[in-house]
C-alpha cells in the first residue's frame, strides 16, 4: 500500500499566489484508477491548510480498491501544476498526489508514474513524451456528430469542417498558447466530427498533467459552445476511433540516448531494447493503454468508411509507417500507436515506461522492423503476434505478467486488475440488443 518516494514540494505559498493573481477558488484534483478526474473546490482562504495537509476524500467513493471503512484518502496538491482555468481564471487547478495513513499510496496513478520516472532516473534516464489526443465533438446528448454537415467519407483534414468548429478549437488552442504549452497544429481527423490538437513534448510528468488538463479543458470549452467532447475510443462502429498515440525518447545530460545516426531507423541499441520491451509486454500493456470494453472495437477493427482504421492489429514495428503498433517517425524516438482516449494519462506513461525499462534491463530484441502495409498484407507475416481481442484477455495478460507486476508494483497492478474485472463482469451482466436479435429465434 505504501511507497517510499516522497515527491519534492517547492516552497510555493499558494495563499500568496491567490492574492497576487486574483484566484478565488482552488480545484484540488486528482486522477483515480479509472482515469476519472475528481476534485474539491476550496476557497482561497482555506488553501494554506490544504496545501500542507491535503484535501480529504472517501477513496471508496472514487474508483479505487478501498473500503468504505478505510480512513480518508488525502490529496496533496503539487503547486508546480497550478493552472488558472483559461475559461474561468478565478479558479486555480492543481494536480495532487495521494496519501493514506500519512504515506503515499501505490494505487495512486500519479504516484505510480513518479515511481517509474524515478526508476528511469536511477539508470540516468530522463523520459520525454508527447501525446496526441483525438476526440469527437458531438451533440450534447452524445448521440450524433456535432456538425450535421460533417459527413464526407474522406473527412480527414477537411478545411471547411475544421473551420466550422473554429470557435471551439481556437479557444482551446489560445488557452494552450497562453499556458506556454507550445501548441503547433490543429486538424480535422479521419472520422466525421473528430479532431486532434498537438502541443510539444516535455518531461513525462509534465505531459501527463497536461494530458489530464487537456481532457478537462476540451470537455469544458466544448460544453460552453453547446457541444460535447468525447475521448471514447470508438463511439461509432463505422468510423475511425480516437487514439492517443504516445511518442517517447530517453535522455541523459541533454543527449537523446535512443538516437544513433548510422542506423537505418536512427535508433541506438538502447532504443531497440526499449522497443523490445514494448513488444514483449504488449498484451499486458493493453490493459492500461486500451482499458475499457469499447477499446477493443478500435484495435483489431475492420476497415472504416475512410478506408483504414489507423489503429494497430498486431504486435509489430516499422519505420515511418502508420499501419504498425510502433512507428519510428524520426531518428531517436518512437511512437506507440496502441493507446486510446480512455487510457488513464498517468498509467499510460507509467506502463509504457515499465515495459520499456523491462526491455532495457533484459536487453530485449524487438526483431526486425517490418516494411509492409499491415492492413492489407498482414497475412504475409503469419507469425506476427496478435493483440488481445478483448479487455478480459488483456487483463489476464497483465495478471500473468511478472515484469509489469515487478516494475509497476503489486500494490498498483492488483487493485487495477480488480477494478477492470468488476468492469468486465458488469459488461457481461448486460444483455445487448445484438444478443436478443441473434438469439431470440434460436
Ligand atoms: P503524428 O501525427 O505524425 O504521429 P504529431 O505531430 O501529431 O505526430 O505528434 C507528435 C508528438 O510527438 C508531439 O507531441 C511532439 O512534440 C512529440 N515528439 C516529437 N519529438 C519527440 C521526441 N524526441 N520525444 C518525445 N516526443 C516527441
Ligand atoms: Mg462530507
Ligand atoms: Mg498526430
Ligand atoms: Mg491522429
Ligand atoms: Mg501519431
Amino acid at each position: 500500500m505504501v511507497q517510499d518516494t516522497i515527491p519534492q514540494r517547492p516552497p510555493v505559498d499558494l495563499a500568496a499566489v491567490a492574492e497576487e493573481r486574483g484566484i478565488k477558488y482552488f480545484l484540488i484534483s486528482y486522477t483515480d484508477l479509472s482515469g476519472a478526474q475528481r476534485a474539491k473546490l476550496v476557497p482561497a482562504v482555506a488553501i494554506k491548510d490544504m496545501q500542507k495537509n491535503g484535501a480529504g476524500f472517501a477513496g471508496f467513493a472514487a474508483a479505487f480498491q478501498l473500503s468504505p471503512a478505510d480512513p480518508d484518502l488525502v490529496a496533496v496538491p503539487d503547486p508546480t501544476t497550478l493552472i488558472q482555468l483559461p475559461w474561468k481564471p478565478e479558479v486555480g487547478w492543481l494536480a495532487s498526489d495521494l496519501k493514506m495513513h500519512g504515506q503515499w499510496i501505490e494505487q495512486g496513478p500519479r504516484n505510480t508514474l513518479r515511481r517509474m520516472i524515478d526508476r528511469a532516473a536511477q539508470v540516468g534516464l530522463t523520459v520525454k513524451t508527447g501525446v496526441e489526443c483525438e476526440f469527437f465533438l458531438l451533440t450534447p446528448d452524445g448521440q450524433t456528430i456535432g456538425d450535421a454537415h460533417d459527413n464526407a467519407a474522406k473527412s480527414c483534414y477537411d478545411a471547411s469542417a475544421l473551420m466550422r468548429q473554429y470557435d471551439v478549437i481556437t479557444e482551446i488552442c489560445d488557452a494552450m498558447l497562453e499556458l506556454g504549452w507550445q501548441p503547433y497544429q490543429n486538424d480535422h481527423e479521419d472520422a466525421n466530427g473528430q479532431f486532434e490538437m498537438n502541443w510539444i513534448f516535455d518531461d513525462a510528468m509534465v505531459t501527463a498533467d497536461r494530458h489530464v488538463f487537456f481532457k478537462f479543458m476540451t470537455r469544458s470549452i466544448a460544453e460552453k459552445h453547446g457541444l460535447r467532447a468525447t475521448f471514447m475510443p470508438k463511439p461509432f462502429v463505422n468510423l475511425t476511433g480516437s487514439g492517443c498515440h504516445a511518442h517517447i525518447s530517453l535522455w541523459n545530460n541533454g543527449r537523446n540516448v535512443c538516437h544513433a545516426d548510422g542506423d537505418p531507423l536512427g535508433l541506438s541499441a538502447e532504443g531497440y531494447h526499449f522497443v523490445g520491451g514494448l513488444i514483449e509486454n504488449a498484451d499486458a500493456l493493453c490493459a492500461f493503454l486500451n482499458p475499457v470494453v469499447n477499446s477493443y472495437k478500435r484495435i483489431n477493427a475492420p476497415r472504416t468508411v475512410s478506408g483504414a482504421t489507423w489503429s494497430p492489429n498486431s504486435v509489430t514495428y516499422a519505420g515511418d509507417n502508420r499501419t504498425h503498433m510502433i512507428r519510428v517517425p524520426g531518428k531517436g524516438r518512437f511512437e506507440m500507436r496502441l493507446p486510446d482516449g480512455a487510457a488513464n494519462p498517468y498509467l499510460l506513461q507509467a506502463s509504457l515506461l515499465a515495459a520499456g525499462l523491462d526491455g532495457l534491463e533484459r536487453r530485449l530484441d524487438p526483431g526486425k522492423p517490418l516494411d509492409i502495409n499491415m492492413y492489407t498484407d498482414g497475412h504475409t507475416v503469419p507469425d506476427a503476434k496478435k493483440l488481445p481481442l478483448n479487455l478480459l484477455d488483456a487483463v489476464r495478460a497483465l495478471d500473468a505478467s511478472t515484469a509489469m507486476r515487478r516494475l509497476l508494483g503489486d500494490g498498483l497492478v492488483g487493485p487495477y486488475i480488480n477494478l477492470k474485472m468488476e468492469e468486465w463482469n458488469a459488461y457481461c451482466g448486460h444483455l445487448s440488443t445484438w444478443e436478443r436479435q441473434a438469439t431470440l429465434d434460436c
